[in-house]
């Protein structure tokens, strides 16, 4: 019914554009897919560069300035940006000002923004300031980050958010180029998902331009008292003072990274792959903002264990940043794509066996996930339906992982040759667009499965729920060594301190804590910790894991609560912390995780608040 309503929309357009330009003005009109959204109609009238001019007041934590957009203008009569909590000051039209008007304000979408224009316009300017519900950035104080000297500033678009710090046609389908002009307190440094300056100046007024076009929600802003360190002339990070070298030993093997993905699938089209660790309150592992990925510190281990999460903001800048879901019902093509072609660096920097250990962990996710979701199996689909919904509501393990196992299972199918040379092919043709499902999926058929005479059920992963029959198995031989010591431990062949001697990697540590049985005895339990040590861990992820368990097992000894608690405190990635609180409510203890919450709330990003509050029903 969409594709009917939005041909008939066309053909009226093509009619008011060829009866009102001459034959040599004559555009031609791009197609949208009806993203539910955003209240933009890129089909009338739509931006292609933004000119952002702003300052960011950390005293009253807000931002403010004028966002000047160069438009391409099909209808003439108004063009339409999303903005949310945001107050408008003013707007003009080719520099004279103009009555705009704001609509309803939806909980989820916000405002439609309507600005009157003729044919002949060719520049909208808005100014504005953010309020105090804006979603996408966050303002630290010192206490909230590494150093503990200077406050700090962050940004996070995805999915509807940046329609909350800046008005914009926030669909991703729409790309667009920016220049910016940020001014800042003197002694912190700006850095954008841009060309970027790599130390501070004096006057805190930095410039900064993207000239490749890309999607509103990959526009982002971190400031704070920042400093660089290169890993190659290509590569390198941004962190606090006292995080750098912990950083840079981190990712040391990041151009190694961007060697492997471009020979799988050709040139980095960002010119540089820049990451900035961030403080913990970060709600996400990574956001793969272009040229300058933004992450957790959660993931410096110390060890290099956990940088799997590199590689995977790195696939981005080809899987969602060059070719980019239309719509958030299509966000299985950015991240399912993403998690595959993060398997495939993997394997290429630290074998096959390393990568399936990750493949086998997402694969047990998405098997909870499935579990999760036993009473609702659409949400189970690849393509969703999330009219009327919080596109986040769609950010779970259904697009990674399914989306990975479905394109994995295609591989193992077709042969990997060929999957490579259609993945390659696919990047570059379709490079800085945009994709819809059904066009992937006439571009599979045509281009893959037809060429090579191949019967594949794509209808059945992409439209059906839960996991079709042909899916591959994934099977690690390491995972296999800590199943079978499971079992021993559970029939006590084998002793708690014997299972810690194992020269076990992280990924198996994580393996064997989220398979300890249900059935086992507290006092096993205890023991399995007073050997091991569990609920000091350092590393996140082992911590996280294992609070889980201890929370599931009833578990209270070795301070174990303490050290939830002060975890819940300083980290606020979502995955992280929803995942205990939601471990709290499974095993009847909602008060406690209310506890905590209270405290702990005003330190996450919304993003992290959002869900936590549907979560445990509050506020
Ligand atoms: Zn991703």
């Amino acid at each position: 019914m969409n594709i009917l309503k939005n041909t008939a929309f066309l053909l009226l357009t093509l009619l008011i554009v060829s009866c009102s330009t001459t034959k040599k003005e004559k555009k031609t009109i791009p197609t949208y897919a009806n993203d539910t959204h955003s209240y933009a109609k890129p089909n009338e009238a739509v931006a292609k560069h933004l000119q952002l001019d702003i300052n960011v007041n950390f005293d009253k934590k807000n931002i403010s300035g004028t966002a000047t957009y160069t438009i391409e203008n099909y209808v003439g009569t108004e063009i339409v940006f999303d903005a949310k909590n945001l107050k408008i000051q003013k707007a003009t039209v080719d520099g004279n000002e103009v009555k705009y008007t704001l609509g309803a304000n939806d909980a989820v979408l916000g405002q439609a923004l309507t600005i009157p224009i003729s044919a002949s316009s060719k520049e909208v300017a808005i100014t504005y300031e953010t309020t105090d519900k804006t979603e996408a950035l966050q303002f630290l104080n010192p206490q909230q980050t590494a150093d503990k000297e200077h406050p700090f500033l962050l940004t996070q678009g995805q999915a509807i958010l940046t329609r909350t710090w800046i008005p914009i046609q926030d669909s991703p389908q729409i790309r667009l180029t920016y220049n910016a002009n940020v001014q800042v307190p003197k002694d912190l440094l700006a850095i954008m998902s841009a060309e970027n300056p790599k130390a501070k100046n004096e006057n805190g007024q930095y410039s900064f331009k993207m000239k490749q076009p890309i999607s509103p929600y990959l526009i982002a802003l971190a400031v704070g008292d920042l400093v660089y360190k290169e890993i190659s002339p290509r590569t390198g990070v941004y962190a606090e003072k006292s995080m750098i070298d912990k950083v840079h030993y981190e990712f040391a093997d990041m151009e190694k990274m961007v060697n492997a993905a471009e020979s799988l699938y050709g040139a980095y089209a960002w010119d540089q792959f820049d990451v900035v660790v961030l403080p913990p309150s970060f709600p996400f592992g990574g956001m793969e903002n272009p040229r300058l990925t933004f992450a957790t510190p959660t993931v410096i281990a110390g060890d290099r264990s956990l940088t799997s999460l590199v590689a995977h903001e790195l696939a981005h800048s080809w899987s969602g940043n060059l070719v980019t879901n239309a719509t958030w019902n299509d966000f299985w093509l950015n991240e399912g794509f993403t998690v595959y072609f993060e398997m495939r660096i993997m394997e290429a920097l630290y074998g096959k066996e390393y990568a399936n250990m990750l493949a086998s962990i997402g694969r047990q996710d998405l098997a909870e996930e499935i579990e999760n979701f036993k009473n609702q199996p659409e949400a189970t689909h690849l393509k969703l339906d999330l009219k009327g919904k919080n596109p986040d509501d769609g950010m779970n393990s259904i697009a990674y992982d399914k989306g990975y196992l479905f394109l994995r299972t295609l591989e193992v199918t077709v042969g990997r040759a060929k999957m490579d040379v259609f993945l390659k092919e696919y990047f570059n043709k379709n490079a800085f667009s945009t994709m819809t499902t059904e066009k992937f999926i006439d571009y599979l058929n045509t281009e893959l499965l037809q060429k090579n005479n191949i019967d594949f059920n794509v209808d059945n992963w992409v439209y059906k729920a839960g996991i079709p029959k042909n899916a591959v198995k994934i099977q690690s031989d390491k995972f296999q060594k800590v199943e079978e010591a499971i079992e021993q431990w559970e029939k006590g062949t084998i002793k708690e301190e014997e299972l810690c001697k194992k020269n076990w990697n992280i990924q198996q540590k994580i393996h064997f804590i989220r398979n300890i049985p249900v059935g086992i005895s507290l006092e096993k339990f205890t023991k399995l910790d007073t050997a091991c040590n569990f609920s000091n861990a350092t590393n996140s992820y082992i911590a996280m894991v294992w609070f889980e368990q201890a929370i599931n097992h009833d578990y209270h000894a070795n301070n174990v609560d303490t050290h939830i608690d002060n975890f819940l405190m300083t980290v606020g990635r979502r995955w992280y912390v929803s995942t205990l609180y939601k471990a709290f409510k499974r095993n009847n203890r909602l008060e406690d995780a209310k506890r905590i919450y209270e405290k702990a709330r005003p330190n996450y990003h919304s993003v992290t608040v959002n869900t936590i509050d549907a979560m445990l029903e509050v506020y």
